[in-house]
């Protein structure tokens, strides 16, 4: 049986698993706002006086994110026994098969009831409980709501990593998931000690030159446009990956290098990432969804960001698959 909850509904659910260990877990590649959201659920659950651990591999998570890491009560995959835990929650993963945590991920029976906190609209509410907010420009946005509204006290490197989650996901406030709410939120976490400008500093001020290199690079040699300017993407070959010395989960913000174009209304990024050929899309316009396109191929994510990974023997494969996807959205 599965149940909707709403955010107040929250506390309710977690004061019956006082007694018992709780494991918190987000999405594969994690970025700001898994991470963030992660990190702040278990410090706050901490603090409320649960016994709170979480799963995340550290050499998945992006350098920009790994400063801001809580020094203790993070787990790898092998260092934990899912048996050892009376209540799991899910934190930013649309799907199952999208948590970061195999046992989890691989559809099997979990030994304890899970919980999904999420913001993605098309997240099938696959817990035993759900509490899916689609307004909510990022999971942390939903976890700082709940503890303002319960009056919890927010520890300050719990307030920094929800205001981490909060400015990735909305790209600092200049996305269309923008809301009055997101900024009140914001403000309310700042006021608890959250430190706005380190979370700045890490995202905005700290490229590292090879980083700004392969930039350049594939802005002057590896930009392809298509459907009359409408659609532009770019493609990461590994040689170059390597030229640079630049590491997958480190690549996450080229998407919005495109994005920030004149012109196209929908971009793409694809990567050669664990037998299949990530894409990652972003729309400009609300009338093009490309959260339809990535679901047509397999993924999913938001209307206007989402991804997924496309099955095919090469590169030249998986650019017609994803150009056939786009030209039916554009049409
Ligand atoms: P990304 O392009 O990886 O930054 O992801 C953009 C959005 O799409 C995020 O909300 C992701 O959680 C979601 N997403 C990315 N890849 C997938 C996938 N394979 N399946 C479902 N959702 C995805
Ligand atoms: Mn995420
Ligand atoms: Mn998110």
């Amino acid at each position: 049986m599965s149940e909707n909850l709403k955010p107040d509904q929250i506390p309710g659910l977690l004061n019956r698993f006082l007694s018992k260990k709780i494991l918190l877990m987000a999405h594969l590649r994690p970025d700001g706002d898994a991470a963030g959201s992660l990190c702040a659920a278990m410090l706050l659950l901490r603090q409320k006086g649960f016994a709170a651990e979480a799963v995340i591999t550290g050499s998945e998570i992006p350098d920009s994110c790994k400063a801001f890491l809580p020094p203790d009560g993070l787990k790898a995959e092998p260092e934990i026994d899912p048996a050892d835990y009376g209540l799991f929650i899910a934190l930013d993963s649309s799907r199952r098969d999208r948590i970061s945590a195999s046992f989890a991920a691989s559809g099997d029976p979990l030994p304890a009831p899970l919980l999904v906190i999420d913001h993605h609209s098309d997240n099938p509410c696959y817990g035993d409980w759900n509490c899916i907010v689609p307004d909510a420009a990022a999971t942390s946005e939903i976890v700082a709501e709940i503890a303002f509204r319960e009056n919890w006290t927010i520890p300050p490197e719990a307030a920094t990593l929800l205001l981490l989650g909060i400015l990735t996901d909305s790209g600092s406030f200049r996305f269309a998931n923008t809301t009055a709410r997101t900024l009140r939120t914001a403000s309310g976490l700042m006021e608890a000690g959250g430190e706005y400008f380190r979370v700045m500093d890490a995202c905005y001020f700290s490229k590292p030159e090879n980083m700004a290199r392969f930039e350049a690079d594939l802005l002057c040699n590896h930009l392809k446009k298509a459907f009359g300017g409408k659609f532009i993407y770019t493609f990461f070959l590994p040689e170059l990956l390597e030229k640079y010395q630049i590491e997958l989960r480190n690549t996450e913000q080229v998407i919005e290098i495109l994005r920030a174009i004149a012109g196209p209304v929908i971009a793409a990024v694809i990567r050669i990432e664990a037998g299949g050929f990530k894409c990652s899309l972003r729309s400009k316009d609300r009338r093009y969804s490309v959260g339809r396109i990535a679901r047509t191929i397999g993924g999913g994510g938001h209307e206007m960001a989402a991804g997924c990974t496309i099955n095919a023997g090469s590169f030249e494969e998986a650019e017609r698959i994803l150009l056939a996807t786009v030209e039916k959205e554009l049409l």
